[in-house]
């Protein structure tokens, strides 16, 4: 799978505005932008034609001293085209994956897309190598666009056939996790699938008798970790081949410099892990003991309704920006069990936003989910990649867009909720704060995981259930292969818990007085992901890193008391 496009799966790319404006005008382009800014454009197939061609002339009349800017630009925009074009064909083979023709253009146009990116930069770092190279710095007027060029490493077909390979493992892994139906079994001389069986509707099968519900349901557990960890094994394989293809000794390494651009030491995130595990035990209790049934169904209309409500009394542009997410129809919103199984919000790069995939759950968790990729989506109307072809953002700042808005619709949200207003935020921190022990918990196993890519399947089982131990997480060992992460977004998690643990700070001084909690969180939002470290990001909006454990623990703390109180009131 597209790591970019991944990416896009929790986060957001941005737009490029500013390499668009650095582009000729002329009345053609004029024309197209009038057409449309935001959104899908009409799906088309797309053939890469004498692509591989132009890109040798741009070589070949840069060795002879000359810069052809325009055929530049023509490469670059037609290479944002095509990653436009396969984030398109992403989300409608997310509208259903089980959908063959959906399925076999969405592979092509993610090799197409890789392929054709993989020629543009293979090209531009043979130009910054020639002498014409300051002529085209100037030219792209952007240090990290350029740089990213500089320090782009040609890939090799092998390279190009193992991404081919893993997005088509991913592909099989979503299918069969939405087919469980085809995983069945016995009990008490009645046949009963998985879906069923994980279903409230069996609860009448283990009240009757639990023994053989319960061996009833393990047998399907131990076929579908079958399935699913065969596939896991070979994308572990495919992943460590592709990082001792860059020079690397593990996945995990590779994917944190390249990536997530993680830019300090990973070592520096042990003193957040150790606060967890300090904290895991109560997490967990907590996390099990939040049990009340929320009996609040909610349409689609309901939810764009009343979540516009909310962002309204945010802030300002907050409102404003949501009311142009609604009337530009920025989004795939609806429920089927043919969905893809999660919600991210995509970039499309000709577009001045990204655009937002959603599978309801129907209950009050989407207007969570919403208000999480509606962060997202704000940043991306600020937030400016300024080479989406070669260039990552920053994933531990980007989930802080999200999160943090989540916490903030949480605050605003007592009428919306009623009676029920204080379970379901406490019980939304409550996620927050599992979430970043999950995070960890993660960390730590995939690391494993990478660094020993001939584990068998019973080896990284067992793994994960030691991990989670020493998080005070009592979690199955057979926990991991629900969580899609594992399987398209490798590495990714541990975005979650830095972003959630910083969005908790926002929280934490948006309790105090709304509006500096508000302020703190669009200034953080409108900022540009891209340009500036993790580090240097949250000093400048004056939050406190992961890194600082004494404030971290004050946050957690907080947190813990107030669903403490909670708790005591629904429970004791
Ligand atoms: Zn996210």
């Amino acid at each position: 799978m597209n790591l970019k496009k991944i990416v896009l799966i929790l986060v957001c790319a941005f737009l490029l505005v500013g390499c668009t404006n650095k582009k000729v005008d002329n009345n053609e382009d004029q024309t197209q932008q009038d057409k449309i800014e935001y959104g899908l454009s009409p799906y088309q197939h797309y053939e890469i034609g004498d692509y591989e061609q132009r890109c040798n002339d741009l070589v070949e009349k840069a060795n002879q001293g000359t810069f052809d800017k325009e055929l530049y630009q023509a490469l670059y925009d037609e290479a944002l085209m095509v990653d436009e074009l396969s984030a398109t064909a992403y989300i409608k083979y997310c509208e259903n994956v089980n959908d063959k023709t959906l399925t076999d253009e969405n592979s092509y146009m993610d090799d197409m897309c890789k392929k054709v990116a993989n020629l543009l930069a293979t090209a531009a770092h043979k130009v910054t190598e020639s002498e014409v190279s300051e002529e085209f710095k100037t030219y792209i007027n952007n240090d990290i666009s350029y740089q990213s060029y500089v320090d782009y490493k040609e890939k090799s077909q092998e390279e190009l056939d193992l991404l081919s390979e893993e997005n088509r493992l991913v592909q099989e892994y979503n299918t069969i996790s939405t087919s469980r139906n085809k995983y069945t079994c016995v009990v008490n001389g009645k046949t009963y699938d998985y879906d069923f069986l994980s279903s409230e509707d069996a609860n009448y099968l283990f009240e009757e008798d639990y023994d053989a519900y319960y061996a009833g349901y393990m047998e399907c557990v131990k076929a579908f970790n079958n399935d699913c960890g065969n596939i896991y094994l070979q994308l572990v394989q495919i992943r460590d081949k592709i990082a001792k293809l860059n020079g690397y000794d593990s996945y995990a390494e590779y994917a944190d410099k390249n990536t997530y651009r993680r830019e300090y030491d990973i070592k520096e995130l042990d003193s957040l892990k150790s606060l967890m595990k300090e904290y895991g035990g109560y997490i967990y209790y907590y996390s099990y003991s939040f049990d009340r049934d929320i009996d609040l169904k909610v349409t689609e209309e309901e939810l764009l309704k009343n979540t516009k409500d909310i962002m309204h009394q945010i802030t300002e542009d907050v409102g404003n920006h949501f009311d142009l997410f609604l009337d530009k129809h920025i989004y795939s919103i609806d429920k089927s069990d043919d969905r893809y199984n999660g919600s991210y919000m995509t970039t499309l790069s000709t577009k001045k936003a990204g655009y937002i995939f959603i599978n309801l759950n129907e209950d009050y968790s989407d207007y969570f989910t919403l208000a999480h990729e509606f962060g997202h989506l704000y940043n991306s109307f600020y937030g400016i990649n300024p080479n989406p072809i070669v260039t990552n953002g920053i994933y531990d700042l980007m989930e802080i867009h999200s999160s943090g808005l989540e916490l903030l619709f949480g605050e605003k949200a007592s009428e919306l909720f009623g009676d029920d207003y204080e379970y379901i935020c406490s019980n939304n921190i409550l996620e927050m704060l599992y979430s970043i022990t999950m995070a960890c918990i993660y960390d730590d196993w995939q690391r494993y995981v990478y660094e020993n890519p001939n584990s068998t399947l019973d080896e990284i089982n067992d793994k994960f259930e030691e991990i989670a131990n020493e998080y005070n997480f009592y979690l199955s060992k057979y926990f991991w292969m629900f969580t899609p992460h594992n399987f398209d977004s490798p590495m990714y998690y541990m975005s979650y818990g830095v972003s959630f643990y910083t969005a908790l700070q926002i929280w934490y001084e948006a309790v105090q007085d709304f509006d500096k909690g508000a302020k703190i969180w669009e200034a953080l939002a409108q900022s540009n992901g891209y340009e500036k470290s993790y580090l240097d990001t949250i000093s400048d909006v004056g939050l406190s890193p992961f890194t600082d454990e004494k404030y971290g623990r004050e946050v957690i703390e907080t947190a813990l008391v107030y669903i403490d109180d909670v708790y005591a009131y629904y429970y004791d």
